[in-house]
């Protein structure tokens, strides 16, 4: 029963993979070496299921198709989740596949050669692509699956748990390096009142609404952690106290500055920030504990404001 099962779900995968090839030539073109694509087929068969690593994946299919098919560079890029693969720059000629499986969108490979592809190799690339098909859409979604655990869902930002991974990593390397490190703790303010005044939902909208308006004020090397409900904290990298001020300041006047109404009535968002610099005797709890009593002076002071320890 149970392989009568699998037999029926591998001629499911295999029209799939027919599917996807639906434009392509069938015609084999003269010279098409059909014993040399089926050695390709099998050793990308087997060496393809030995990682979910995306990057490992794509990588290892380029190298194995190198051996029967030439080139001088490729690009790999997926939207969802975010991965660009590259090797070498673009060369004079490119052929390029979007790959998917059904409505799932693999991404998109380009390969490029200062020579011109001739029939017989794009016809032999298309075969060998079909068996990327599985091992890449297996590695997509164990990408998605990892960034799922590491972001709140609410928002988007990374959550708690990447927090407490994150915090340690991050300050021994600002240590090792002599660099300068930065903790905003931020919270919003009278948040209570956003959900009594005007429902759960909107606050959620406000918390994502926040969110990304931080995000905004942050370079992408910086870091933006949801803490707990309404509490955020940023982790500024080779960043000064002088330069992370700047962008405190920036996040408080974004905030200030969102225009999100309800029946045209604009929704008063604002947060207090307590801002740390990472100094020598810091550890994570130090640093943390720094910038969160800061934060609740800030909110004692009159919210909306910045208190650096
Ligand atoms: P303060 O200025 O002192 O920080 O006041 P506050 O009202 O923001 O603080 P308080 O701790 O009293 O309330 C926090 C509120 O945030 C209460 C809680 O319901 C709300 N909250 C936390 N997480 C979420 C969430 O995921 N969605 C929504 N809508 N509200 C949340
Ligand atoms: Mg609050
Ligand atoms: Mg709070």
């Amino acid at each position: 029963m149970q392989s009568q099962t699998s037999t029926q779900e591998l001629i499911k995968e295999l029209k799939e993979v027919k599917s996807i090839f639906t434009n392509c030539e069938k015609v084999e073109p003269k010279g098409y070496d059909r014993e040399l694509e089926q050695q390709a087929r099998l050793d990308l068969a087997i060496s393809l299921q030995m990682s979910l690593d995306l990057d490992w994946v794509i990588n290892k299919f380029m190298e194995h198709i190198h051996a029967y098919f030439l080139f001088d560079g490729f690009a790999f890029n997926c939207a969802e989740p975010n991965a660009q693969i590259k090797y070498a720059r673009q060369k004079g000629h490119s052929c390029s596949y979007n790959l998917h499986i059904e409505d799932t969108d693999l991404g998109k490979l380009e390969i490029f050669r200062g020579r011109k592809f001739v029939e017989s190799e794009l016809v032999l690339l298309e075969n060998l692509l079909s068996i990327l098909i599985y091992p890449l859409r297996n590695a997509v979604q164990f990408k998605q699956a990892l960034k799922l655990a590491h972001c709140d869902a609410l928002t988007g930002v990374k959550n708690r748990s990447t927090f407490d991974e994150s915090l340690g990593r991050e300050i021994s390397l600002a240590q090792r390096h002599g660099q300068d490190f930065t903790m905003l703790v931020i919270d919003v303010d009278f948040f209570k009142k956003v959900n009594d005044m005007y429902g759960h939902k909107v606050g959620d909208d406000a918390l994502k609404i926040i969110a990304s308006t931080i995000k905004q004020c942050i370079r992408t090397t910086d870091m933006l952690f949801r803490y707990g409900g309404e509490e955020f904290v940023v982790l500024l990298g080779n960043t000064d106290c002088e330069k992370s001020y700047v962008i405190a300041d920036r996040i408080l006047e974004s905030v200030r500055d969102i225009n999100m109404r309800v029946k045209k009535q604009k929704i008063e968002l604002t947060v207090s920030i307590g801002m740390a610099c990472l100094n020598i005797q810091d550890n994570s709890e130090s640093l943390f504990n720094r910038a969160d009593t800061a934060m609740y002076t800030a909110k004692n002071d009159g919210r909306d404001q910045i208190i650096v320890a």
